[in-house]
């Protein structure tokens, strides 16, 4: 059995060899470690071998775990689905919010930001074609969306994500990454800064570093199997 310390080391073997096999600049794909259902503990581990960036889903067990983890100065992202009950302890202990798919929830993020912290980085979350969730906005949207995140000053819009529905083919598993990277190149046209495609997760990470993921959120290839969600 290998520790999840081990599993890192071998998917950052794989994210370097993925870079490669598509020309991208060695370091360009950034790895979110998605530790929801998993322990404190656990994530210390990983902060040891040099991982800084976690993310989580359920504010309640999160806020647990940062509180416990506070002198590791790690980087928490917020990946989950977003209540407005909730949005105040993301905006005090996130540094990432990834699936901002409401102007509401987005105004409630920014109002809600402490002033001493830096603004949150956000990503705007696209239901692109067969994506496995509820969430998100139609990709047709997402430029309405972005025109009324940007002149939020306590927020930093950084780019894109999504999360597509398993593949059955592997030649399919492309499409819905590629879908992703085309509508960030359309609004760059508008809004130059945006940077990041949040795509990619333990059984499609290398598609989507083929396709241009900059950021990838990888949990069980390297916690393991998760137990079940307690929401
Ligand atoms: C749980 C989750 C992940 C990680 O999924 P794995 O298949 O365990 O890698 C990635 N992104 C989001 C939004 C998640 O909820």
């Amino acid at each position: 059995m290998s520790s999840p310390a081990e599993r890192l080391m071998a998917i950052q073997a794989r994210i370097r060899e993925a870079e490669r096999q598509s020309g991208r600049p060695e370091g360009s794909v950034g790895l979110v470690a998605v530790s929801k259902t998993f322990t404190a503990e656990a994530i210390r581990e990983l902060a040891e071998a040099g991982q800084r960036r976690f993310g989580e889903s359920y504010l309640g067990e999160a806020l647990e775990k940062i509180e416990a983890l506070r002198d590791l100065g790690l980087e928490w992202h917020f990946i989950g689905p977003i209540q407005s009950n909730k949005t105040r302890g993301i905006a005090t202990h996130f540094a990432w919010v990834h699936g901002v798919d409401r102007v509401r929830i987005a105004a409630r993020l920014n109002e809600q930001r402490p002033p001493d912290l830096p603004p949150l980085q956000v990503c705007v979350q696209i239901n692109i074609s067969g994506e496995a969730t509820k969430s998100g906005v139609p990709p047709e949207e997402a430029s309405g969306l972005i025109r009324e995140i940007v002149d939020m000053p306590r927020l930093r819009l950084r780019g894109l994500m999504a999360i597509p529905a398993p593949a059955t083919e592997v030649h399919e598993s492309r499409a819905p990454f590629r879908q992703l990277r085309e509508l960030l190149l359309e609004l760059k046209a508008d809004w130059p800064g945006l940077d990041t495609l949040s795509m990619g997760m333990s059984d499609d990470f290398e598609e989507a570093i083929a396709e241009g993921a900059t950021l990838i959120r990888i949990g069980s290839a390297i916690f393991g199997a998760r137990p079940p969600a307690r929401g």
